[in-house]
């Protein structure tokens, strides 16, 4: 049998990390088995998909390194890979169901199922739709009203067990099983249905999906078995934690947005301010009132309004998103790398490990049954690691990346200033975040300078030290190198370096921190350099 696996996102958002586990793990199993990897669209909710968001899943994926045998862009077989342009095809088997007598219209409004939920709850007994038929009069009235029917199909009347690959048998009661809706009213067919039907028809023999979708096995299977298909092997992965034992989700943001947002209200409804009136921070943030105001009663977990109310009051957000790790300044390959190690194991101690040992060593069996915890510290001293190792024509590029999601100061370095950032921070960065971060004052000329650490470095013979080294970088005449510059400074340092490295650190970037000296000075141009140090020594001529 040749393995084929699947991912098959919805594009109601951004792809957050639970996701490119799932990707990845589908990745592994397919290629250590020469297998096939399927990436498919499922944009059949037409009010939460858009095409925006689907591109976004395909930008991260290929971020990420995990690209897709068959699919978007790269075609297939089965094109189209995006469920809403191939209603036809699901269509047709709806028809065949219905002729078949497996399925049938179903005509209950909204309202009407409410009822009947209400009333299984009272009773006690639960509610779950079965067959009911209509009378004439019943079916008259439906057409009066112009009621347009779902599609349900008929459960299965025997218990469903299925054999999945990582969590062993689990076994759903016939009498917990539903009449499915297949086709919504608005001619679409649902998840449950569409999914089945592409899973069979694109050949795919190994479903790996989240645990969340556990319970839906079973609704699978009454489709497959209603088809007369085969139902393909499932292994449902274990579900992923914050390290508070909450499960992780993208609703972590807005949970710490509104958080923040309630605090600050505490605040102003001490000067008087209506509990209720959103209207400062809608201002503020640039939202629309109303959003902001849905969004604190719970109503709505929209990303952008919670990011948007962060910026305002300066709140971190956990990161979730691929796109927060990108711009977190963290690798792809750390990523995917502690991804992997979230919820599986090589069976050894190995940690850092390339995509071909992760192939080499992958099997389900060593995927684990429980939840995982994600833990930031370790991803990070990961990222640390690769940085450490990658090359420097890695690093470049993967800064590159970097530097097109961020508003930063380092996005005005030239090639060769990055390769000298790269030199001088990579293995004292845990991130590209941190590099830019150390760096920063590369780019920015600073205005102030730590008085505290100022007057513990020019007092004595530092301020004269100091501008002893301006009149040497005057005169300095050789090439702009470290090397040059450290032949012109050193008599000056009476054989202690640091007494003429710590004025210049406080000269240079404000502060006493800094890479080695003469490739902070190298970095910055002789004019750039001269001016910062005469800047500090105008600030503290006056004495320090
Ligand atoms: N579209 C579903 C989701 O994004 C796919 C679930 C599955 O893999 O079957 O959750």
């Amino acid at each position: 049998m040749t393995v084929r696996t699947r991912f098959a996102p919805s594009p109601t958002g951004s792809l957050h990390i639970g996701g490119v586990r799932t990707a990845f793990y589908c990745w592994l199993f397919a290629k250590k088995s020469g297998g096939t990897f399927v990436l498919r669209i499922e944009d059949t909710d037409q009010a939460r998909s858009t095409e925006e968001a689907a591109a976004g899943i395909q930008r991260d994926l290929r971020w990420c390194g995990l690209t897709w045998d068959e699919g978007p862009e790269v075609g297939g077989p089965e094109a189209s890979y995006f469920q809403s342009q191939r209603l036809p095809i699901y269509n047709g088997y709806v028809e065949q169901l219905l002729a078949s007598g497996h399925a049938y219209p179903a005509y209950e409004t909204r309202e009407e199922l409410e009822a009947l939920r209400k009333e299984g709850e009272a009773n006690k007994t639960g509610f779950r739709y079965k067959f009911r038929p209509y009378s004439a009069e019943d079916l008259a009235k439906f057409a009066s009203e112009g009621r347009i029917p779902v599609i349900r199909l008929k459960a299965p009347a025997h218990d469903i067990t299925v054999k999945d690959l990582i969590l062993g048998e689990v076994t759903v009661l016939a009498a917990e099983l539903e009449d499915i809706v297949i086709r919504k009213a608005d001619g679409f067919p649902t998840y449950h249905f569409a999914v089945v039907i592409d899973d069979h028809l694109m050949g795919i023999t190994h479903i790996l999906r989240g645990q969340e979708h556990l319970m839906n096995t079973h609704k699978h299977v009454g489709v497959y078995e209603a088809l007369g298909w085969e139902t393909p092997q499932h292994g449902h992965l274990p579900l992923i934690f914050n390290p508070t034992g909450s499960k992780m989700s993208k609703r972590d943001k807005a949970k710490e947005a509104r958080e923040g947002a309630k605090k600050a209200q505490e605040e102003r409804k001490k000067g008087g301010h209506h509990p209720e009136d959103w209207s400062w921070l809608a201002l503020a943030s640039g939202l629309e009132v109303g959003d902001v105001a849905s969004f604190m009663r719970k109503e709505h977990d929209r990303i952008p309004t919670a990011e948007g109310i962060a910026r305002v009051l300066g709140l971190s957000l956990p990161m979730i998103e691929v796109l927060d790790f990108l711009k977190g300044g963290y690798l792809p390959e750390a990523l995917v790398n502690y991804m992997a190690l979230l919820g599986w194991s090589p069976g050894d101690d190995r940690e850092l490990m390339s995509f071909d040992e992760m192939v080499n060593a992958f099997t389900i069996d060593r995927v684990n049954r429980t939840a995982a915890k994600f833990d930031g510290a370790k991803l990070k001293w990961l990222n640390g690691e690769y940085i450490k190792k990658a090359s420097a024509p890695r690093l470049l590029a993967a800064l590159g990346q970097y530097l097109a999601v961020v508003d930063v100061p380092m996005k005005a370095a030239t090639e060769a200033q990055l390769l000298a950032l790269i030199d001088m921070y990579r293995d004292r960065s845990q991130t590209l975040a941190d590099m830019e971060v150390s760096s920063r004052f590369l780019f920015v000329r600073p205005t102030t300078w730590d008085e505290k650490a100022a007057t513990k470095v020019l007092k004595g013979d530092g301020f004269e030290k100091l501008v002893g080294c301006m009149a040497a970088l005057v005169a300095h005449h050789g090439p702009w190198t470290a090397a040059a510059l450290e032949s012109s400074l050193t008599p000056i340092a009476g054989g202690n370096l640091g007494s003429i490295a710590q004025p210049l650190r406080i000269a240079l970037s404000g502060t006493p921190v800094s890479p080695p000296i003469f490739e902070t000075l190298a970095f910055l141009d002789r004019k750039e350099a001269i001016t910062r140090i005469q800047n500090c020594i105008h600030h503290f001529e006056g004495g320090v």
